[in-house]
C-alpha cells in the first residue's frame, strides 16, 4: 500500500501506475476512477453554478447535485411562509374544523401543496390518537405530514421541520431573561377549560415555519430533479413539537416497531433569521447540533454536513456544535436520537428570542436569502447521502471494532464490512485529541488497510463507503466500547 491515490489525478491506470510506482492503490481503484473520467467540472459560487466542459479531470461535485442545489427558490420559500402565517395559529391543540385558521387547515394545505409537486412523491398524513398527557390537555388527533420519494432501496434519509406553533405571554424573550436556563416549554398553568382549543394567535413563521418551508421546498426540488436516488427520501413536517416533540416521538416509535430503516435525519428548527435579538447579524453560517459521544453516528453526520455542505455551498459555513442542542432547549432530532437513530439539528446562528413562542414571530423576522442558503446546505447533504451507499459497519461478529496492531504489533490495521453499492472506501484519521478529520485516503474496493507504524492508540480512524460516481457516505469511526464495571466482591477475613 502506498500513500498515493488517483483521486483528482485524471486517473487512468497508466497514470496511476506512474503516480504510485506500483499502481497498487489505483489498480484496485481504476473502475472507480474511470467512471469519473469524463466528469464535468462545475464551479459553484454562492449556490449558483456555471458549467465548464472538461475532459480527463475527476470532480468532487456531481453536476446533478449542483443543479439541484441551484434550484432552491427564495420566492417559493417566501410564498410558503406567507401561507403558513395566514393560518394565524398552527397550535396542535387549535381548531381542526375551520378551513382557513388553525392546525386542521394548515395540515390540509401542506398535504395538498406537496401532493402537487410530482406524482412520484407519496404524500400522506402520519396520524396518531393522543389522549391527555403532559402538555396535551385533551384528546387530540396528531398528524405529521409526510412526503416519501421512493428510492432504489428502503433505507431512508429524512429532512424535517415542525409545522405546529405556540405563543405564550412574554414568549421566549421573557423566559430567557428570567435568569438560569430553563425549559421554555415547561408546562404552563392549567387552562380553565381543557377542552377549549388553544386558539390564540401564534404565527410561528420562523419557529418553525422556516424548517417547514425548507422541508417542503426540498420535497419539490428533489421530486422534480429526475435523479434516481438509492435511498428513499422522506420530507417530514412534524406536529406536536411544542407539546414535547410528540409527532417526532410517535413516528420514531413507529419506526422502531416496524423496523423502518432510518439512516439519517436532518432536522431544521428556527433556520430563517439572520439577525440576533442583540443586533448581531450573521447570514453566512448555520449551526448543526449533534449528540455525543464524540464519534457517535450523529457526530459523524454533523461532520458530513460540514464537509459536503461546504463543498456544494462554499459561501455558507456549517458550524458543528458538539452538544445535543442549545441550553434548556429541545428539538425533534432528539426524539430520534433517544430511540437510537442518527439525527442532527440545524439552528440559525443568531437567534432573536423576542420573536420565539411569541405573536411577534412574523414574516418580517425572516431573511429569505439566509433561509435559502440553509436549504441549499440541506439539499447538498441529503442528495449526497441518498446517492451514496450506506456507511460501513466496522464491527466484527462479537461487536468488537475491527482494528488491530497487526502484523508488526505497531501498525494500524483497519478492517470493515463490505457495503453493497460501494466501489471504493475513504479512510479518515485525526489525532485522538481534536474534533475534525485531518487526513483522508481513498482506497479501492477492498475491506482492509494497513498503515505501517501508525499507533492506533494515538489516532481516531474512520471509514466511509464511496459509490462509482464518488458519492460518499458519512463516516463510521472505530471506537472502543464502554467497559462494564465489574464490582469487586468482598468477604469476611478469616
Ligand atoms: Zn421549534
Amino acid at each position: 500500500m502506498t500513500g498515493t491515490t488517483c483521486e483528482g489525478a485524471g486517473c487512468d491506470s497508466a497514470r496511476c501506475d506512474a503516480a504510485t510506482g506500483d499502481g497498487s492503490v489505483c489498480a484496485r481503484a481504476t473502475g472507480f476512477c474511470a467512471a469519473l473520467l469524463t466528469a464535468v467540472v462545475v464551479s459553484v459560487v454562492s449556490g449558483f453554478s456555471r458549467t465548464v466542459a472538461a475532459q480527463d479531470v475527476a470532480g468532487d461535485l456531481d453536476p446533478r447535485i449542483v443543479k439541484l442545489v441551484g434550484t432552491v427558490s427564495e420566492e417559493r420559500l417566501g410564498a410558503i411562509l406567507k401561507k403558513l402565517e395566514s393560518f394565524e395559529t398552527r397550535s396542535s391543540l387549535s381548531s381542526t374544523t375551520s378551513t382557513t385558521r388553525g392546525i386542521g387547515a394548515a395540515r390540509q394545505w401542506i398535504l395538498t401543496e406537496m401532493s402537487s409537486y410530482n406524482p412520484h412523491l407519496k404524500v400522506s398524513f402520519d396520524t396518531y390518537q393522543v389522549p391527555p398527557q403532559g402538555r396535551v390537555t385533551r384528546n387530540v388527533e396528531m398528524r405529521n405530514v409526510m412526503a416519501i420519494l421512493p428510492g432504489r432501496s428502503l433505507r431512508r434519509i429524512y429532512v424535517s421541520g415542525h409545522y405546529d406553533t405556540v405563543a405564550r405571554p412574554g414568549g421566549q424573550g421573557a423566559a430567557n431573561a428570567g435568569g438560569a436556563p430553563r425549559d421554555p416549554d415547561a408546562p404552563a398553568a392549567a387552562p380553565a377549560d381543557p377542552n377549549a382549543p388553544l386558539d390564540n394567535l401564534a404565527p410561528g413563521v420562523n419557529d418553525d415555519g422556516s424548517g417547514t418551508a425548507l422541508t417542503m421546498e426540498l420535497a419539490r426540488i428533489f421530486s422534480q430533479s429526475g435523479i434516481d436516488f438509492d435511498a428513499t427520501l422522506v420530507f417530514m413536517c412534524h406536529v406536536g413539537e411544542e407539546q414535547g416533540l410528540l409527532g417526532a416521538r410517535l413516528h420514531a416509535q413507529k419506526a422502531v416497531a416496524e423496523r423502518i430503516p432510518i439512516e439519517a435525519v436532518l432536522n431544521n428548527d428556527i433556520v430563517g433569521g439572520d439577525r440576533g435579538g442583540n443586533g448581531i447579524v450573521d447570514g453566512a453560517t448555520i449551526r448543526v447540533y449533534s449528540e455525543g459521544p464524540e464519534d457517535s453516528p450523529s457526530r459523524e453526520l454533523a461532520r458530513f454536513v460540514q464537509r459536503w455542505g461546504g463543498r456544494y455551498v462554499p459561501s455558507h459555513r456549517v458550524r458543528p456544535m458538539a452538544r445535543p442542542d442549545r441550553f434548556g432547549r429541545g428539538g425533534d432530532h432528539s426524539a430520534y436520537n433517544q430511540l437510537g437513530f442518527t439525527a442532527v439539528g440545524f439552528r440559525e446562528s443568531r437567534e432573536n428570542f423576542t420573536r420565539q413562542h411569541d405573536v411577534r414571530d412574523t414574516y418580517e423576522g425572516i431573511s429569505l436569502p439566509y433561509l435559502a442558503q440553509n436549504a441549499r446546505v440541506n439539499a447538498a447533504a441529503a442528495a449526497t447521502l441518498a446517492l451514496a451507499p450506506p456507511p460501513p459497519s466496522v464491527l466484527g461478529d462479537r461487536n468488537q471494532p475491527l482494528i488491530s496492531r497487526a502484523p508488526s504489533g505497531y501498525d494500524a490495521n483497519l478492517k470493515w464490512n463490505a457495503v453493497q453499492g460501494a466501489a471504493a472506501y475513504r479512510i479518515f484519521w485525526r489525532e485522538a485529541w481534536g474534533p475534525d478529520w485531518q487526513h483522508e485516503l481513498l482506497v479501492g474496493n477492498v475491506t482492509n488497510l494497513v498503515l505501517p507504524n501508525m499507533q492506533i492508540d494515538d489516532y481516531v480512524f474512520g471509514v466511509a463507503a464511496v459509490d462509482p460516481g464518488g458519492h460518499e457516505s458519512f463516516v463510521t469511526a472505530y471506537v472502543t466500547p464502554p467497559r462494564a464495571n465489574t464490582p469487586v466482591r468482598t468477604g469476611q477475613q478469616n
